[in-house]
């Protein structure tokens, strides 16, 4: 009544599901991967704006979030950025390094998501679309056996590499955390990561047709601080270090930007006065912001007149204006364009090792669909491709 029988079934074909798999395969175990999707990887596909920014070289467990922070450390150290860049290397894909180690395709995600179907084909991986799941059982025996579309399959090792939430309309789903729970695991509470954050009231009201104006800022939050370029956007802010901050950020906490980030505000407004005298605030701020966002700020929020008018209290108090700007945010923009989900399957239940689920055996939790969120910058993608060797380095041939 099952079909075919394989050593290991993965569900989710994304980065950290085929690296499983190829990963299984190469040690010679018969792996069959599984996904509802029509095709696979399509995040790999749409990340990095279509160049996928797959590793960043200077990947620590620092750059992870975790109820464990510990936990990432043993599959990071043990498949390291360096394993990956000599696999692109391999398959002869350019790349190039942007700013802070990160690596990106000098052509396309797609030569990275061809890279994994050729190494799975090489491994002997079979690997099936458009199949849905409806059920996954254990049997008495100790196997999985899973319910899908297109059959039931049977295999003594299950990887669930389904993702999280994000994105739903490419394939995401809460599938991963349903069978942790099914399986006894504690699933921790989810919410969207590296998304854009949401503005009301009076701050939405004054920026909104600023929407596409760019700055450098350092967004600040509980203690973290990143110093990269923000977006004002139709509903709000985006932009490199909004997204990173909104890992650290819920609402109700304070959120606080740097508008002068690497200059020394009060020097500069003591040099103003001194040698620019009749410029006025606004035209000078220009000169050091977008134009838009330094007449809008002084339209709302920072009284501009000539320099040689304000008393040095007055210059103390737009110091600290600019230095540390609090700015209200609503909420996210939620799963529909976040990168990332923080939380999901805890730690506590698995093996830092091999992924391995410390109740099941057999049974193996990898990539995003567990409690581990890394920066922006292609820690993720690190972590997909750490969690899914480790995973498929372990599985009993
Ligand atoms: C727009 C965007 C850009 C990004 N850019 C980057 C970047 O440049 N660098 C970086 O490091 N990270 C980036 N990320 C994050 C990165 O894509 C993810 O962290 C990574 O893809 C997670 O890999 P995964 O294999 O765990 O999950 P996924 O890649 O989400 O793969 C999960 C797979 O499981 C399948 N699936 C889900 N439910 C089921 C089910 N019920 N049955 C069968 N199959 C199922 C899905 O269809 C999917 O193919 C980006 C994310 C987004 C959304």
């Amino acid at each position: 009544m099952s079909g075919p029988t394989h050593d290991a079934i993965v569900i989710g074909a994304g980065a950290a599901g085929l690296m499983a798999a190829i990963t299984a395969g190469q040690r010679g175990l018969r792996v069959l991967v599984v996904d509802h999707a029509n095709k696979v990887g399509k995040k790999i596909l749409m990340s990095g704006g279509g160049r996928c920014n797959f590793t960043n070289t200077g990947t620590t467990p620092a750059h992870y979030l975790s109820a464990n922070p510990h936990f990432c450390k043993s599959a990071l150290a043990r498949y390291t950025p360096w394993h990956f860049i000599e696999l692109v290397e391999r398959h002869r894909i350019a790349y190039h390094e942007k700013e802070l180690g990160q690596l990106f395709c000098d052509d396309s995600s797609k030569q990275v998501v061809a890279m994994l179907l050729a190494e799975c084909a090489a491994a002997g991986v079979e690997v099936r679309t458009h199949c849905s799941i409806e059920r996954a059982e254990h049997l008495d025996d100790g196997r999985f056996r899973l319910h899908a579309s297109q059959g039931r399959f049977v295999a003594p090792a299950l990887v669930v590499a389904s993702g999280g939430l994000s994105i739903p309309s490419m394939g995401a789903s809460g599938f991963g955390y349903a069978l942790a729970r099914q399986f006894g695991h504690a699933v921790l509470p989810t919410r969207a990561g590296l998304v854009p954050l949401t503005l009301t009231g009076t701050h939405a009201e004054r920026l909104q047709d600023l929407a596409g104006v760019s700055l450098r800022v350092e967004a600040r939050c509980n203690g973290v601080r990143f110093r990269n370029f923000m977006l004002v956007t139709h509903r709000g802010i985006s932009g490199p270090s909004i997204l990173q901050i909104s890992n650290f950020w819920q609402p109700g906490d304070d959120l606080r930007l740097d508008l002068l980030p690497g200059i020394d505000v009060e020097a500069q407004l003591r040099e103003w006065q001194a040698g620019r005298r009749d410029a006025e605030l606004k035209t000078l701020l220009a000169e050091v912001m977008p134009k838009r966002f330094a007449q809008r700020l002084c339209e709302h929020w920072i009284a501009s007149k000539p320099m040689r008018q304000y008393t040095p209290r007055e210059l103390q108090a737009i110091c600290g204006q600019l230095q540390d700007w609090p700015l209200v945010a609503s909420g996210t923009e939620g799963y529909r364009t976040a990168e990332v989900t923080l939380g999901g399957v805890e730690t506590d239940g698995l093996s830092s090792a091999t992924m391995m689920s410390r109740h099941v055996p057999g049974l193996y939790f990898v990539g995003e669909v567990v409690d581990v969120t890394g920066w922006l910058g292609g820690y993720n993608f690190q972590w997909a491709w750490a969690s899914g060797h480790a995973a498929g380095s372990a599985m009993a041939a």
